[in-house]
């Protein structure tokens, strides 16, 4: 298994796809990126599956934003 992953993902916000970089050699992380076309922060919760070999990204928008 590759320690930098490529991921594509669609922004929740807008839908705006992003091109993610992972490093799967931090283990599991949370953290949040920031959609580079509607500036909105993105919760990114990264999980790897060390028994299967995969790498498991959730993607969500952390709040529900009223607008
Ligand atoms: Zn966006």
């Amino acid at each position: 298994m590759k320690d930098f992953l490529s991921q594509r993902i669609a922004c929740p916000h807008c839908g705006h796809h992003i091109h993610l970089d992972l490093d799967a050699s931090m283990g599991d992380q949370d953290y949040y990126e920031e959609c580079s076309a509607c500036c909105n922060l993105i919760h990114l919760n990264m999980h790897i599956d060390y028994a299967r070999n995969k790498l498991e990204l959730h993607v969500d928008s952390d709040d529900e934003q009223i607008f």
